[in-house]
């Protein structure tokens, strides 16, 4: 494909908890890529062509017409997108790229591990197995500090109603008694990622999300659970 950036219309943008947003972006007239889920765009702004960021695709392989992209309020970009950004407006795109990418293969469990706006490739992930009705088992396990910093909670659910290998697992680090929280409370730790494991030759492991996040999930992985690094995949977003 090639790498030239082109400029998309933002079709529109949905609020997925305080401090995230969706922003679906048209693709031009004509314009018909080949990409994969799991793959990240990069954008900038038309008036600040040398700043760059990577954002993952939220949306699957399957979904034509447009990207959709999910953001937290974090950094210059980042505040700047959750912030400011409005149908209408423009950004300049540079095309799919990245390795981070589902394996769908029938007998593979992907346990995918994920805190904040790390959970975003995952859904993609889910949606193109879920509407192929793959044998692959997907297992998310989300780490949000409270029930209000789900993002894709809905439509998690619903794929997990849809799918009966898809398995959506939320733990919160500090949710409140006003929450009303009765699931799991805490980080994600070895004995939790360690009880999701089946047949541990077919399970491949995925980390998403600021490094520290993903940095953690390698030494439980790596270390705790004695996984070798052919079965791990990572994201590092810095
Ligand atoms: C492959 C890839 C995929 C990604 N996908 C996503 C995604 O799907 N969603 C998403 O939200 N992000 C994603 N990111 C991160 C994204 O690219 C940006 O890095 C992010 O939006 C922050 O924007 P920025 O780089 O302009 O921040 P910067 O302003 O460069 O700041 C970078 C970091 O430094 C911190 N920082 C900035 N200024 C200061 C300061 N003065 N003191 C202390 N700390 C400071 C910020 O809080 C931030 O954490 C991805 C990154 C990569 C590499």
């Amino acid at each position: 494909m090639s790498r030239e950036a082109i400029e998309m219309n933002v079709e529109s943008v949905t609020v997925e908890a305080a401090d995230t947003k969706t922003i679906r972006l048209t693709w031009p007239e004509g314009h018909n890529p080949e990409f994969k889920t799991g793959q990240f765009i990069t954008c900038n702004w038309p008036d600040e062509p040398s700043y760059r960021r990577a954002y993952s695709l939220s949306s699957c392989a399957l979904d034509r017409g447009f990207y959709e992209f999910t953001v937290r309020r974090d950094g210059k970009m980042g505040t700047r997108l959750v912030d400011w950004i409005k149908p209408t407006q423009k950004l300049v795109v540079l095309p799919p790229a990245g390795r981070f990418l589902p394996v769908y293969e029938p007998q593979k469990h992907l346990i995918c591990m994920a805190g904040g706006s790390g959970v975003t490739p995952f859904r993609g992930f889910v949606r193109e197995a879920t509407r192929q009705k793959l044998e692959t088992k997907i297992t998310v396990l989300y780490s949000v500090r409270t029930p209000k910093d789900i993002i894709f909670n809905s439509e998690f659910l619903q794929l997990a109603r849809e799918n009966p290998r898809f398995t959506f697992a939320v733990t919160c680090t500090r949710a409140q008694p006003a929450d009303q929280w009765s699931g799991r409370s805490g980080r994600i730790d070895a004995e939790w990622v360690r009880q999701q494991v089946g047949d541990s030759a077919e399970t491949i492991f995925y980390a998403c999300g600021p490094t520290p996040l993903v940095e953690f999930a390698e030494h439980i992985v790596l270390n705790d659970l004695g996984v070798t690094k052919a079965q791990m995949k990572t994201e590092k977003w810095g």
